[in-house]
């Protein structure tokens, strides 16, 4: 019999580390509700730390041009922080990040919360080439978190657009009640340049990523010399997800997606084939099972939406044709992948490593690769 957690939609067979008290319970859940218990639980308490804050970027942005900055995606997370920020009076330059696989629904709803806002609004155009042949290094590595190309990459043009702009604050959607929910291994640490270099070393081309924004050691020290400050505006006040879609619809004009993070392309076929099918990983779980922990649906109403299918296999089809011919394979090449064994983040080099805790210890590093390329033959 198949593991299943009482409180929330996962099984053992969805995530084989998890644990079961002695109310069936899953440490999942547990884990969950222990993060979301720091949470503020009332206005009240969420006044005391977010006013304040909000004092401090508005003291900080007179004279300047802008308070703040903030990423826009189209989704509800952030279209949702942009609203936040005009009920409070903050004056944010939006980032728009284009990794060319944005859907049309998606810059709609940014270009409309854009003119109702009076926000002035950047895109950051990404180097297709690079960011091509890294997406393409990672289908070929094996690794799960394909997503980590593109996060990483907002967080390095955020950062450098703050350094260049001198903004010191960086408002992000990323919050505990509608994210934190996920296993262990169905995701990686998004800030680690290390993985991502080596897992284009070893699967992508020789051509060089010359212009893909790494967070890497020396726009870390920028980033700390420029006193720059991520602010998760979202973990500083009760949110519901229901309360929030129908806050932006209402006063934004804002346009549902038939899933989490659909509003792009990439990102609906990563979700929705990929990790099925490779990976035996299905997404919704997990942000269901946020739902249920977080108050925001029961168990069963979600066990019910699970059921529906929200990718049918003529969108399936379509966009499998659309991503093989994007990233320059044949359907069947890509299909070829999806068959190799998958391979963890952690078989290939990473911020834990030895090298790149220690980088005053590099030139040491061929050296080494040719020991450890002795060693494995
Ligand atoms: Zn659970």
């Amino acid at each position: 019999m198949v593991e299943s957690c009482t409180n929330c939609i996962m099984t053992k067979m969805d995530d084989p580390t998890l644990t079961f008290d002695e109310d069936g319970v899953c440490s999942l859940c547990r884990k969950f509700q222990g993060m979301l218990a720091e949470l503020p639980g009332n206005k009240e308490e969420s006044d005391k730390i977010l006013l304040p804050m909000i004092e401090k970027i508005k003291e900080r942005g007179k004279g300047h041009p802008y308070d703040c900055i903030t990423g826009v995606s189209g989704g509800v997370d952030s279209t949702y922080v942009c609203l936040l920020m005009k009920r409070y009076g903050l004056r944010p330059l939006c980032v728009h990040f284009d990794n060319g696989w944005n859907t049309e629904l998606a810059v709609e709803n940014i270009n409309r919360m854009i003119d109702i806002l009076g926000f002035d609004l950047e895109t950051y155009v990404i180097d297709w080439e690079d960011f091509r042949e890294l997406q393409i290094a990672y289908l070929k590595s094996g690794v799960i978190d394909i997503e980590v190309a593109t996060d990483h990459a907002i967080y390095g043009s955020l950062y450098s657009m703050a350094i260049k702009n001198d903004i010191p604050f960086i408002i992000s959607g990323v919050n505990t009640a509608t994210e934190d929910f996920m296993p262990y291994h169905w995701c990686f640490d998004k800030h680690d340049d290390a993985n991502i270099k080596d897992i284009y070393r070893k699967h992508g081309s020789k051509r060089p990523l010359k212009n893909y924004p790494f967070v890497d050691a020396r726009l870390r020290r920028k980033i700390k010399r420029s006193n720059i400050e991520v602010i998760r505006i979202l973990n500083m006040l009760p949110i519901n997800i229901d309360e929030m879609k129908a806050d932006i619809t209402r006063e934004l004009g804002w346009k549902p997606y038939d899933g989490k993070h659909h509003e792009s392309i990439f990102t609906r076929f990563y979700q929705g084939y990929i990790l099925p099918r490779k990976f035996g990983v299905d997404k919704r779980k997990a942000h269901l099972s946020n739902l249920v922990c977080a108050g925001m649906t029961t168990r069963q109403q979600a066990l019910a939406e699970f059921q529906q299918d929200i990718y049918p296999p003529s969108q399936a089809r379509e966009d499998l044709e659309f991503v093989s011919k994007k990233l320059q394979f044949s359907v069947e090449e890509f299909e070829q992948l999806m068959r190799e064994p998958p391979r963890r983040h952690l078989d290939f080099a990473n911020s834990r490593w030895f090298f790149a805790r220690y980088p005053v210890a590099k030139p040491l590093l061929p050296l080494w690769r040719r020991y450890k390329a002795w060693r494995d033959a």
